[in-house]
C-alpha cells in the first residue's frame, strides 16, 4: 500500500527535494497536499506533475488544480500517513501540533518547531503515539545511530563550520550577503544558510537535539568537521561510538525520514569509499568567534521563554541582514542584547509561545532600526 504523505513547504530546498526522492519511489507514495509561500508558479508546476488533491499558497485565488487549505486544515486531514514539516519559520509550529493532535507522524525538517516549543511538541507526540523523524541531518543521523536511548552517554554534532571557517573577526566583521550566503557543502534556503556562517544554526541543532532525544545540554558536544562526511554520532555509556557517515546530500535524511522505518534503493551521486574521501578532520569550534553557539547553550539551559526569544531575535536580525540593513557580526551582538533584557518566563503554553516571539519580533525591529541609524 502506498504511504499517503503532505509536505508542506514543497517549493523551498527541502521540498523540493523531498519531490524528486518521491519522484523515484512513486510506487511508495501517494501525495496528499503540497504547499508553497510566494512560489505559486513553481506549486502550480508541482501540482500539474504530482497531483495532489489539496494545496495551500500565500495567495490560495492563484492555485490551479488543486482544491486550497490552510496548512493546519492539511494537518489535521486524517487521510495522511506523515507530513513533511519543511516551512521555515515559525509557521511550522502549528500545522506541527494539529499534526500531533490528530495521530499523524512528522518527518520534521522545520526546527523552529522544537526550539521554540520542544517542551510542548515532544510529551504531546508521546501522548498522541506520534513518530518525529527529524530530517535534519544531524538528528537524521543520531536517530539512526540510536538503539536504546537510555544507555547513550553523550551526542556529538558535526558541523561544517560554514564559509567563515578560515577567516578572522575582522574579515567576518565585514562579509557581505553573498559571502554569507556561499556555503562550501550545503544549499539551503538564505535563512538556513547564514545561520550557519555564524554557527547559529548549530546553536539551534543543540536545543533540536534537547528535545528529540531527552538529553541534557552537559551531553551535547559540537565539532566542527568540514568535510561533512560524518552526519554525527553518538557515545555509549560502555566508551562504544556510533557515527552516521553520508557523501553530504540531503536526499539522504529526506528520503530515511519519510520511509522509516523502511529502506529503499535512493538517489545516490556515486557509491560511497573511504580510499577516495581518504581523510576526515575535527576540530573545536573557536567560542569567541562564533559567540551564537554560546548563547544558544546558554537560552536551551534556561529553557522556557529563552529559546523563544534566541529564536525569533535571531529570525528578524538575519533577515534585516539579508536585506542590507546590518552586518553579520550585529545579528548576534542582537540576539545577545534582546536575551539579556528578556526576563525568563517558564511553563508555557503555546499561546504564551507566540505571545512572547511576537513581542520579541517587535522589540529586536526596535534595535535593528537602532543599529541601523548608528551604522550610517
Ligand atoms: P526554504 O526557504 O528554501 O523553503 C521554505 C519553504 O517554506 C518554501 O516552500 C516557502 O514557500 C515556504 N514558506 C515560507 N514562508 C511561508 C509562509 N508565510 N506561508 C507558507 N509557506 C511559506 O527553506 P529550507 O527548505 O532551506 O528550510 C526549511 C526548513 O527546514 C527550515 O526550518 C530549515 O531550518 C530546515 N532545514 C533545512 C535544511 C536544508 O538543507 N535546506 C537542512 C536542515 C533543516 P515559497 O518559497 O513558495 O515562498
Ligand atoms: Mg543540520
Amino acid at each position: 500500500m502506498k504511504k499517503k504523505i503532505s509536505i508542506l513547504g514543497s517549493t523551498g530546498s527541502i521540498g523540493r527535494q523531498a519531490l524528486e526522492v518521491i519522484e523515484r519511489l512513486q510506487d511508495k507514495f501517494e501525495i496528499i497536499a503540497l504547499t508553497g509561500g510566494s512560489n505559486t508558479e513553481l506549486l502550480n508546476e508541482q501540482i500539474r506533475n504530482f497531483k495532489p488533491q489539496y494545496a495551500y499558497a500565500s495567495d490560495i485565488s492563484a492555485i490551479e488544480g488543486a482544491k486550497p487549505l490552510s496548512l493546519e486544515e492539511i494537518c489535521a486531514n486524517k487521510e495522511n500517513d506523515i507530513i513533511l514539516i519543511a516551512v521555515s519559520g515559525k509557521i511550522g509550529l502549528r500545522p506541527a501540533i494539529t499534526a500531533i493532535k490528530n495521530g499523524i507522524d512528522i518527518a520534521l525538517a522545520n526546527k523552529e518547531t522544537l526550539v521554540m516549543a520542544g517542551d510542548i511538541v515532544m510529551p504531546l507526540a508521546r501522548r498522541f503515539g506520534v513518530n518525529i523523524v527529524p530530517v535534519d541531518s544531524e538528528h537524521c543521523a543520531i536517530h539512526q545511530c540510536i538503539k536504546d536511548i537510555s544507555q547513550v552517554d553523550k551526542l556529538i554534532i558535526t558541523a561544517s563550520g560554514g564559509p567563515f571557517l578560515r577567516k578572522t573577526v575582522e574579515e567576518m566583521k565585514n562579509a557581505t550577503v553573498e559571502q554569507a550566503l556561499a556555503h562550501p557543502r550545503w544549499h539551503m534556503g538564505k535563512k538556513i544558510t547564514v545561520d550557519s556562517a555564524t554557527l547559529m544554526n548549530k546553536g539551534l541543532e543543540v536545543i533540536e537535539a534537547h528535545h528529540l532525544f531527552g538529553i541534557d545540554y552537559g551531553k551535547i558536544e559540537v565539532v566542527v568537521h568540514p568535510q561533512s562526511i560524518v552526519h554525527s554520532a553518538i557515545e555509549y555509556v560502555d566508551g562504544s561510538v556510533i557515527a552516521q557517515l553520508g557523501l553530504p546530500s540531503m536526499h539522504i535524511p529526506i528520503q530515511y525520514a519519510i520511509t522509516y522505518p523502511k529502506r529503499f534503493k535512493g538517489i545516490k551521486s556515486r557509491s560511497f569509499s573511504f580510499s577516495e574521501i581518504a581523510r576526515l578532520d575535527f576540530e573545536k569550534p573557536d567560542w569567541d568567534k562564533f559567540k551564537a553557539l554560546k548563547l544558544a547553550y546558554s537560552a536551551g539551559e534556561a529553557g522556557g521563554a529563552a529559546p523563544v526569544c534566541l529564536n525569533a531575535a535571531n529570525e528578524e536580525a538575519v533577515f534585516a541582514f539579508l536585506k542590507g540593513q546590518i552586518k553579520l557580526f550585529d545579528i548576534v551582538n542582537i540576539v545577545e542584547e534582546m536575551m539579556s533584557k528578556q526576563r525568563n518566563r517558564k511553563n508555557l503554553s503555546i499561546d504564551d509561545v507566540f505571545e512572547i516571539d511576537t513581542e520579541i519580533r517587535a522589540k529586536t525591529n526596535e534595535l535593528i532600526l537602532k543599529c541601523k541609524e548608528s551604522c550610517k
